[in-house]
């Protein structure tokens, strides 16, 4: 029996699967610090909880509108409207099974075979199977600014086709953590207003930003994109409610539509009661989104701070989003040794139980990803066990 044609290329997400290792790792009773997943490592709020508990208790258990209920709707209309300063109708909105799902949707609504889109690297793992999934092309775009990621004008400019039916955006970014601020997205969004393609704007890190860094927001600075741009969001990360599966795409009612439909073919309506829980996340009580920011503004300078002390570690400062990007090909070898940054993430967690991901599939070999949604007493643990492994290893001379 055959599988399909599809499976042989597409790749297992490296994300997810370092998340898999340091689980296995940890039913045979080794003690990992995971440093690996995208996961806040807070609970979900109190009263996200009590919500979820009250639609339980009000036997909201059955199917819902593929889309999203009513109540989760108006409260991401509202939620635009307060954060974002942006008037949306319910009919301009629907909510996901998560930020990925509402990407993949939006894929299978949008492209066609052969479509490119542009992605600019460091760019997530999982944008460039999810485009082929649906028959489109990523192309990526290396910013010159190989310190600190940030993706210029002429940049996107150069990379721009004829065949370019869409670009990603991502700010704050997974993985490097980079943010645009208005000014910087503008000339971004210049280039593409002289372009006619669709605008992806991926927010889920939208709300993690340090440092009282102003985010540029596209519709906010360019509101005329509008009638192209589609912003996909998820409650996952700044409600740490990432095993809720709940995200949300919000564009031209047009896109909406086909988008459930597809929906509608594929997964039906996301989880009632996660619904209930993200209407409360959106529309509720916001108080605990300051507190998890102050607590991951502490951890963001506590993992520069030591990864810049380990000897030839090179360290973005990332304006945004739980990650940091280190480029360590200060100690990767041509032989006998870690080759790459996926290679030198084998070794840490074989050798120091360490977890992180190797940065080949974010578009960098020669980095690793860190993630610091974890306490400060594991970060600190962290970075002692990987400065110690790197010590051993030695730079390459
Ligand atoms: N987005 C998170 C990460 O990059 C969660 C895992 C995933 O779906 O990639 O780690």
């Amino acid at each position: 029996m055959q599988l399909s044609e599809r499976v042989k290329w597409v790749k297992p997400s490296a994300t997810l699967a370092v998340t898999e290792k340091a689980a296995a790792l940890r039913r045979q009773g080794i003690e990992v610090i995971d440093l690996g997943a995208g996961e806040p490592d807070f609970d979900t709020p109190e009263n996200i909880k009590e919500a979820a508990r009250r639609a339980l208790a009000r036997g909201e258990t059955k199917y819902t509108p593929v889309g999203g209920t009513d109540e989760l709707k108006s409260a991401i209309v509202t939620k635009l409207a307060r954060d974002n300063g942006l008037q949306y109708g319910k009919t301009e909105v629907m909510a996901n099974c998560g930020g990925k799902h509402a990407l993949f949707v939006l894929f299978q609504a949008l492209f066609n075979e052969g479509d490119e889109v542009l992605v600019p690297a460091p760019y997530w793992v999982s944008y460039p199977d999810m485009l082929a999934l649906a028959g489109a092309r990523a192309r990526i775009v290396f910013p010159q600014d190989r310190e600190n990621f940030k993706l210029r004008p002429e940049d996107l400019e150069a990379a721009l086709t004829p065949r370019t039916k869409a670009v990603i955006l991502n700010s704050p970014s997974n993985p490097a953590g980079v943010a645009y601020s208005p000014q910087e997205l503008d000339a971004l969004l210049e280039v593409l207003g002289k372009h006619e393609c669709w605008i992806i704007s991926d927010d889920v890190y939208e709300k993690m930003v340090y440092g009282g860094f102003v985010l540029g927001q596209v519709l906010k600075v360019r509101p005329e994109l509008r009638p192209r741009t589609v912003i996909c969001n998820s409650v996952s990360k700044t409600y740490a409610m990432t095993g809720w599966r709940i995200g949300y795409t919000v564009g031209p009612a047009e896109v909406i539509k086909a988008m459930t439909t597809i929906q509608g073919q594929m997964t039906s309506n996301p989880s009632s009661v996660a619904q209930a829980a993200a209407a409360e996340a959106l529309a509720g009580n916001q108080d605990s989104v300051p507190r998890m920011m102050e607590e991951f503004g502490k951890r963001r300078d506590f993992v520069v701070a030591r990864l810049r002390a380990i000897p030839h570690i090179r360290c973005n400062e990332p304006q945004g989003a739980f990650y940091v990007f280190p480029n360590v090909s200060a100690y990767l070898r041509k032989s006998q040794g870690p080759k790459t940054g996926d290679e030198l993430a084998a070794y840490l967690i074989e050798k120091v139980h360490v977890a992180v991901v190797g940065g080949t599939d974010f578009g960098y070999p020669d980095h690793i990803r860190i993630s610091y949604a974890n306490s400060l007493e594991n970060l600190d643990e962290g970075l002692r066990r990987i400065a110690s492994a790197l010590a051993e290893l030695g730079p390459v001379a």
